[in-house]
């Protein structure tokens, strides 16, 4: 299935919940969930109980599209952290943390992972110092993002992000504009509202 390339701020108002998919317009007023928020369509559909199978696939949906994945590079993270020691679940969160494209938005470089899985595709971006512009890139820890050269739309972004909270797991230096992993993201780290275990479930069937 290819990427999803329809309004944004549908998906999060079927979902039901703010994904930040938009910049930072998803910091004012204009934000569809604050506005409308209510499932998408010509007719006004209320939310109904759901059953479990609907429950899961919703989660899947909401994450893969959290971290704008298309759906076969997803079940492939997801084999990933099922081949990993450890719990699954947990596993695969941190893998999708771990992205490039996503240490690049969390570091403030880009207004959404969508701007960021784009900066890094067109090589604004090195890792220790070596051009890295592949969004599904795992960085470890220890390894230092930076900009390979300067940029009005990066700069802009990095500006206006101070109202979005940083990630314990990463440090970013304002001055050289230089993010570093100080250790791998733990699932504490990751605070967004995300239930892996019917991720999990959705997959286990
Ligand atoms: Fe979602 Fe952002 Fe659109 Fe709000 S503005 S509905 S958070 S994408």
């Amino acid at each position: 299935m290819s990427r999803y390339v329809d309004s944004v701020c549908r998906v999060c108002r079927r979902e039901g919940m703010k994904l930040y998919l938009k910049g930072d317009r998803c910091y004012t007023d204009k934000c569809a969930i604050d506005r409308r928020n209510y499932p998408p369509g010509q007719h006004r559909v209320t939310r109904k109980k759901q059953s479990d199978y609907s429950l899961q696939l919703r989660e899947k949906q909401k994450v893969k599209y959290l971290y704008g994945l298309a759906e076969g590079q997803f079940s492939l993270f997801f084999e990933r952290a099922e081949r990993m020691k450890g719990a699954t679940g947990t596993n695969f969160i941190s893998l999708l943390e771990r992205r490039l494209d996503n240490v690049v938005f969390r570091l403030g470089f880009a207004s959404s992972r969508g701007e960021a899985r784009q900066l890094v595709k067109h090589g604004f971006f090195c890792v220790n110092e070596k051009k890295v512009n592949i969004p599904s890139f795992l960085v470890k820890q220890g390894e230092v993002i930076s900009l390979r050269r300067k940029s009005d739309r990066v700069t802009h972004s990095f500006e206006s992000s101070g109202k979005r909270e940083r990630p314990p797991w990463l440090e970013v230096d304002s001055k050289s504009m230089k993010g570093i992993v100080k250790a791998l993201p733990t699932r504490e780290d990751v605070t967004l509202p995300i239930e892996e275990k019917l991720i999990v479930e959705f997959y286990s069937r």
